[in-house]
């Protein structure tokens, strides 16, 4: 049997984990430990050389251990078994998925360069865009979903800035499940990219990764992660990732220590322990999506459903196409406008039951929330209308419930709140 073609989830729970390094414990050990003890000076000079880039490493060499900033054994592991689903050379583990986008957009952008963006992207992601990054001189140009090729070139080129330097897409977008085609963006960046540079292109993966969407294969060069969501899976964990080619995220990693953003030895440990689950609770969530977005389509206090499947049958041409390209399942984010506006929108989430009222995605458990006020309460109030973010709007994260029940408190939900909204409404007359 060969190991190197067996899929990535039969490889969760051992690879890259050496027992016999760690006493024969089956699992890799926390190795809660700051410093790590040379077995003599050469080698701890060895090691300071290969860190520090000042001699080549030999072909097989590895990096030493060192200390807990630089690398440490619970993100070696969980690093070498992420690359797994993404196929990608190397990856870098972060304490946050914020630190992951954070870094990796600092190391391959100077002042004056400009970026492109597909818009919206994860508020946080915004305003380090809108924000941070204009105070370092680095400006952006965004753009919709369904936007053609030239007409994204035609703005880039109207800023008069000719260092075009990365590309930042979000697909699906959140909360909307709009689509931003991976292909096209990878043309835009062979379009700016020079015999001396090239342009970067990344794509936050955090809603369909790392199972349904892999961006490397559509010409992306890095992929970056909140692992907080499906890879941590548990809502306890904050931390994020970055994969790409072995070159990129060696320059990220080099950052990283520099900026000392990367994941604690426990965090890894935790991630671990959820990659193990990865497949199944994905798989589970999205199957219970499907029954949860079939049973919203059909209920008369739902005006849109926001969900892929629904892209498959209703989308454009454009839509379908990119679909079937870039997706191996509809994934488990829904989100819908409900008849009414915002007391309507409230009402629904505060009569929820078995389904949280509460930011983030991808856990265990489901999650329902009000993006116009909440997770994109700080998007310009012009574009929210041209992303359909909009007061009716409700966001939902499917968890592995049991999918009658959250069915059944979904239903209970809307007429509560349709009656709670009746019930106001007299009282005012
Ligand atoms: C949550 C999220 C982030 C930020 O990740 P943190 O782990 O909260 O820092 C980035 N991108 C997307 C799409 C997210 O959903």
């Amino acid at each position: 049997m060969d190991y190197s073609t067996m899929h990535p989830e039969s490889l969760m729970m051992s690879h890259g984990y050496k027992p016999s390094l760690s006493e024969g414990a089956i699992k890799c050990p926390i190795f809660q430990t700051s410093t790590f003890v040379f077995k003599n000076a050469e080698e701890g000079k060895r090691f300071f050389e290969i860190a520090y880039g000042i001699k080549e490493k030999e072909e097989d060499e590895e990096l030493g251990l060192i200390y807990s900033r630089l690398n440490n054994p619970n993100l070696e592991v969980l690093e070498s078994r992420l690359c797994l689903w993404d196929k990608a050379e190397d990856s870098a583990v972060f304490e946050s998925g914020m630190s992951a986008i954070s870094t990796a957009i600092l190391e391959f952008m100077e002042p004056g360069d400009l970026l492109l963006y597909s818009k919206p992207v994860y508020g946080g992601t915004d305003h380090f865009i809108n924000h941070f990054l204009k105070k370092m001189h680095i400006n952006s140009v965004g753009f919709l979903a369904g936007e053609s090729e030239e007409e994204i070139i035609a703005r880039i080129d109207a800023t008069g800035n000719k260092r075009m330097t990365m590309i930042h897409i979000e697909t699906p977008a959140n909360p909307t499940n709009a689509l931003i085609d991976i292909e096209m963006c990878a043309r835009i960046k062979d379009h700016y990219s020079t015999e001396e540079k090239s342009v970067i292109l990344s794509v936050d993966n955090t809603f369909m990764g790392p199972l349904w969407q892999h961006p490397l294969k559509h010409g992306a060069d890095l992929v970056l992660y909140s692992a907080t969501k499906y890879i941590g899976g548990h809502s306890d964990v904050i931390a994020g990732a970055c994969l790409g080619s072995k070159e990129l995220i060696g320059r990220i990693k080099g950052l990283r220590t520099f900026l000392g953003n990367m994941a604690a030895p426990f965090t890894g440990w935790l991630l671990m322990r959820s990659l193990e689950t990865l497949k199944v609770r994905m798989d589970q969530q999205a199957a219970n999506a499907e029954k949860v977005a079939a049973f919203l389509n059909a209920h008369e206090l739902v005006e849109n459903v926001y969900y892929l499947g629904n892209l498959a049958t209703n989308g454009t041409d454009q839509e379908k196409e990119i679909l079937k390209r870039q997706y191996t399942s509809y994934g488990a984010m829904i989100a819908f406008d409900i008849q009414g506006g915002e007391k309507e929108a409230f009402a629904f989430l505060n009569n929820l039951k078995l389904i949280k009222l509460a930011v983030s995605l991808g856990g265990t458990e489901s999650l329902a929330e009000h993006p116009q006020t909440m997770t994109h309460a700080d998007v310009n109030p012009d574009e929210k209308v041209a992303m359909n973010i909009t007061e009716k709007l409700v966001r939902v994260s499917i968890g592995i419930e049991n999918s009658d029940d959250l069915i059944s408190d979904i239903t209970q939900a809307l007429s509560a709140s349709k009656l709670k909204v009746v019930l106001e409404d007299d009282l005012c007359m």
